[in-house]
């Protein structure tokens, strides 16, 4: 089969792999339907993480085409849709609704999923089945589901989005877009996006944001004020990972109310007398997607949401190197990569 490598920052290459077995009783291996670049694969493109010959992609739709001798809640010629992390959805952990930290997860991103076949770890607990064979048109939505939109909506969810509050996003990447439709779906009366691409705001504004904020840091954090009558928003979320967005979310959230940070952290240092003083709730991390892949499928599935708009560029899997360079370049928020 093809899939993508990472040779060093930079080089991305599609290549002819082993195509996949299944190892575990537990396993299922899936014919991918698409896959996509996540904006975290830029931190090793950039030479931002160590990378060296290094299989890609943790986003997968697709089919069935084999299953281990004890799966069960799943068969071939199902289409699923999983999550980055694969668990088993009935530790301790699962259970109370944390499946990115499930007792036996393994990381998608070690067996590469921008590829024409992949093992998946863990399917019963892993893969969610859709109701039927899906229409063409709703394949990038459903892409969206397995990382973008589920990171989306737990950090909505950790900010505590919802009816009477005023939630402000920090990033306008694929996850912060993703996280204005997670906080207008849970009834956020008011959404403030952070961005300064025209393109960005259009679609931040189409998924439900009420205001646009261009400026950024403590710039940023002022204009928030001004809209809240000098308090700071409810809720905020963060998408990036830097330390800038991260004090640009703690500053932007009023006393009392709370953070949800979903952008991959790098090099924050929170300095410890600004998070006693800003009296605010943070919680983040990994997005345990799969606890929300049931409701999201569902929305897609009665076509509610429609979270496929966050990709910009379509490109075969062969071409997947200039979908990098195109997210790299920020002239696409998000590439679609078609088998
Ligand atoms: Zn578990």
């Amino acid at each position: 089969m093809r899939g993508v490598v990472m040779y060093e920052p930079g080089d991305v290459r599609v290549e002819e792999r082993e195509d996949p077995q299944i190892i575990e009783p537990t396993d299922a291996i899936i014919r991918l339907t698409a896959t996509c670049i996540c904006g975290s694969d830029l931190w090793p493109y950039r030479g931002a993480e160590p990378v060296d010959h290094q299989v890609m992609g943790h986003e997968y739709v697709g089919v069935v085409e084999q299953i281990g001798s004890e799966v069960r809640t799943v068969k071939p010629g199902d289409f699923v849709v999983g999550s980055f992390w694969a668990s088993d959805n009935t530790c301790e952990i699962c259970r109370a609704g944390y499946q990115a930290y499930c007792v036996h997860r393994v990381l998608m991103g070690t067996i590469g999923t921008q590829s024409e076949l992949a093992r998946i770890p863990l399917a019963d607990g892993t893969l969610v089945a859709t109701p039927g064979q899906p229409d063409a048109d709703l394949i990038p939505s459903l892409m969206a589901a397995s990382d973008v939109l589920g990171t989306g909506w737990f950090a909505a969810v950790a900010a505590e989005a919802g009816p009477g509050r005023t939630v402000a996003v920090v990033g306008d990447g694929a996850v912060g877009l993703m996280g204005v439709l997670a906080a207008r779906e849970l009834g956020a009366e008011r959404i403030i996006a952070f961005s300064r691409h025209a393109d960005r705001q259009a679609l931040a504004r189409e998924f439900g944001a009420t205001d646009i904020v261009e400026e950024r840091a403590e710039a940023g954090v002022a204009r928030v004020k001004e809209l809240t009558g000098g308090l700071g928003a409810h809720s905020v979320i963060e998408a990036v990972g830097t330390q800038e967005a991260m004090m640009q979310a703690i500053h932007s959230t009023r006393p009392g109310g709370h953070v949800g940070f979903v952008g991959v952290s790098h090099d924050v240092a929170i300095p410890g007398d600004e998070l006693f003083m800003a009296g605010v709730h943070l919680h983040g991390g990994p997005a345990p997607v799969r606890e929300y892949l049931p409701h999201l499928i569902q929305l897609i599935w009665d076509r509610k949401i429609n979270p496929g708009k966050v990709f910009d560029l379509t490109l075969p899997l062969s071409e997947a190197a200039a979908g990098y360079a195109a997210m790299d370049e920020r002239r696409a928020t998000k590439v679609l990569l078609t088998l």
